[in-house]
């Protein structure tokens, strides 16, 4: 066990190494810049890389590179040694800030949605000096921007930027026209917490769509699933356990602050949560945590999933993006202290949020989504696919009488009394929680529950960021104009709660009659990625996203584009891997198995034993004419994958790999699983869901 004080941070270019190894006035003129998001001084850059390069070279590195997030949702490196040849024979290590500064990656292999040609190949990349650089298997790695030869952004990072940036400037609006002098900035901060699976590698091994899509596509029931209930923040198994604390040590010498971890709800499935920080660097720490989650797995003999729905059957996993606003002075403007009813900043800025959400539901549905996440939202184990807000009973009652006009109190937190005289009496939190909700309240801050655990976080919180910040720059609007402020401010509260109460709900979000209801409300429920990939290109949202500079409806269009043909690809990698499994494995092993059983019943005749041969005929019967449908359903998938691989239009495309391809893959699974419980295990060609789930 290290010592984590000692070890925190040990490979990162951090403030205080940043202090104790750059000129004062270097220090003091990057921190500035880094604090107060000013732009950047590039006089500094000759002195950061230097120092940069010394330090790396201390910690045993030898090569640096511009660690990126291209719209792949993973992360890019491409290393560089620090290797320089001045004269003939002679080595030294070089590193200046002009490639600290600027990148020049070949980008013409990443998605770009039609943004370039691939004849355009040239694509930049931009020192993001506000996240820390860091060293990582004896590399140095600099955070930084992907950008087009056009200054188009290729990656998640920029709008993440420019949205903090936004919400920023018209937080500090609203906060000026309430009074507020002194604060600078206003930061986003977010804690995500990332489930996973981890399975043992010599059955991953064996399983060609684990290996090929992250996900089974066959696997039959066990005789026990998640139904007790047992796992869920049970024990931790010694072997996962060493796997965890090894995770901790790795991210704590990243200065990733990794917090909590338990056991989840389904067999082999855990979560880890980080400390909350800024917005940039969570998202940055989270693509972090899946890297070292994956890495740290393999030297124990492990997998980790990262993939929304690994197993059928059983809860998938998620990804809880906690969010907040707070000042660079220590505001926490989510905070509702108190008496919330009196505290008109906090009321005014959780206005914000729910019009915001309101407003754009389509498209936030839309940045939740992944092919793996469609198996989940809607599903009863996640959050419906329906946008709502659960502000609990506190604050839903002090909506009530917002809308009704002023707010004159608040439901106080009472204590909880167990009538068990040795244990302390607690103090309630002012609400319960709700699970089925997508985007809770949860006493300081929001919880956009729907976010996919193999995706990156930026770009849900650049569009959330993005709605909030518009609606705050509405309210500024009204604010800066008023004469009377807080008359203004009890208006505006009215008003927003009014039009946008519809979207709050406290109940059960699984339930059919919610379901029912949000119709009423006229709520959107988009059932599938595909029909929501059509946010990214509806008026409202491109007009948001564009008015604020966070994407161009050409960006916009270009991410509309690549969401479609990942899925479509994505659909058709799991249709071939469905194909072939079925074909050369499980229909093999079937005919295999009905030969033996063929085999047994020649075997007992010859003997002319009259012995009843019922069973190994039904077996034979059944098993034949179930392997005659594997075939026909496999070959009917054929067909259909086929077809859309033909299709020209993206959206038609997708179209047909969700309701023709995907139904057929379904269709194929349902037979190979019958099967699966009827041929002898001996004879199986790969791991069941009980090796998978119950041997780590
Ligand atoms: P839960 O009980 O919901 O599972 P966890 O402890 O697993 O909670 O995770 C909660 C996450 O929320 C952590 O990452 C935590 O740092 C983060 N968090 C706490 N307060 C705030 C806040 N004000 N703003 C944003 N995130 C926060
Ligand atoms: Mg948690």
């Amino acid at each position: 066990m290290s010592n984590l004080c000692e070890i925190f941070g040990s490979n990162v270019f951090n403030d205080a190494v940043m202090k104790q190894r750059l000129p004062e006035g270097v220090y003091k003129t990057l921190k500035k810049t880094i604090e107060e998001k000013l732009p950047l001084d590039i006089s500094v850059a000759d002195s950061v890389a230097a120092a940069m390069r010394d330090w790396a070279i201390e910690k045993g590195a030898t090569h640096y590179t511009h660690w990126f997030q291209p719209l792949t949702g993973v992360t890019a490196e491409k290393y560089d040694s620090f290797i320089s040849i001045p004269s003939k024979g002679k080595v030294i290590m070089e590193f200046s800030g002009k490639e600290l500064v600027k990148g020049e990656p070949d980008a013409s292999s990443f998605p770009s949605g039609g943004i370039r040609d691939t004849s355009q190949a040239r694509g930049y990349t931009a020192w993001d000096c506000t996240s820390p650089a860091f060293v990582k298997n004896g590399q140095l790695c600099i955070p930084t921007a992907f950008c087009s030869y056009t200054g188009e952004a290729l990656d998640t990072k920029i709008p993440l930027l420019k949205s903090t940036q936004v919400l920023s400037d018209e937080a500090i609006r609203v906060l000026r026209a309430l009074g507020n002098t002194t604060s600078k900035c206003v930061t986003t901060n977010v804690g995500p917490e990332q489930e996973y699976f981890l399975v043992d590698k010599k059955y991953y091994d064996q399983r060609k769509d684990l290996i090929y899509t992250g996900r089974t596509l066959f696997g039959a029931q066990p005789p026990k699933g998640q139904e007790l209930e047992d796992h869920y923040f049970g024990v931790i198994k010694e072997r996962v356990e060493a796997f965890m604390a090894e995770v901790n040590d790795e991210l704590w010498k990243l200065g990733i602050s990794a917090k909590t971890q338990h056991n989840e709800v389904a067999p082999g499935q855990h979560e880890i949560a980080t400390i909350f920080s800024e917005g940039n660097n969570a998202n940055d720490s989270n693509q972090l945590v899946m890297e070292i989650l994956k890495k740290v797995a393999l030297r124990h003999g492990l997998v980790c999933l990262l993939h929304e729905k690994p197993f059928a059957g059983i809860n998938g996993s998620g990804k809880h993006n906690n969010w907040s606003m707070g000042t660079d002075d220590g505001v926490n403007l989510l905070n509702p202290g108190d008496k919330p009813h009196e505290n008109k900043q906090f009321l005014i800025f959780m206005a914000a949020v729910i019009s915001a959400v309101d407003k754009y539901a389509d498209i936030l549905r839309l940045v939740a989504s992944n092919p793996g996440n469609d198996h989940r939202l809607g599903a009863n184990e996640a959050p419906p696919a329906i946008i709502s807000i659960f502000l609990g009973e506190q604050l839903e009652n002090v909506v009530e009488q917002l809308e009704k006009g002023k707010a004159t109190n608040s439901k106080t937190a009472s204590i909880l009394d167990t009538g068990v005289k040795v244990l302390p009496k607690l103090k309630k939190d002012a609400t319960d929680r709700n699970r089925t909700s997508p985007f809770a309240f949860t006493g300081n801050k929001f919880e956009f529950r729907m976010v996919a655990s193999s995706a990156s976080i930026a770009i849900p919180n650049a569009v959330l960021n993005t709605a909030v910040a518009d609606e705050l720059s509405i309210i500024a609007d009204r604010l800066e104009k008023a004469s009377d402020v807080e008359a203004e401010v009890d208006i505006l509260l009215t008003e927003l709660i009014k039009a946008h109460k519809k979207v709050i709900f406290n109940g059960n979000g699984y339930t059919d009659e919610w379901v029912a209801e949000a119709e009423k409300r006229g709520l959107p429920n988009i059932k599938t990625l595909v029909e929501a990939s059509k946010a990214l290109i509806a008026e409202k949202n491109v007009k948001l996203m564009a008015k604020h500079g966070v994407l161009s409806e050409r960006e916009m269009h270009a991410r509309y584009e690549i969401t479609l043909e990942n899925y479509t690809k994505t659909i058709n990698i799991e249709a071939l891997t469905t194909s072939e499994m079925a074909k050369r494995q499980i229909l093999p092993a079937v005919l295999n198995f009905a030969a033996k059983v063929a085999g047994s019943i020649n075997a007992i005749k010859a003997t002319g034993v009259p012995a009843d041969l019922s069973v190994q005929r039904d077996i034979l019967k059944e098993v034949s004419s179930l392997a005659a449908d594997l075939k026909a359903n496999v070959d009917a998938l054929d067909k259909a994958t086929e077809s859309a691989a033909a299709v020209t239009d993206a959206y038609d495309q997708a179209h047909a790999y969700r309701f023709d391809v995907f139904e057929k893959m379904n269709s194929v699974r349902e037979v190979a699983d019958k099967l699966e419980g009827i041929v002898d295990k001996e004879f199986w060609p790969f791991p069941t869901y009980g090796d998978l789930l119950f041997t780590v």
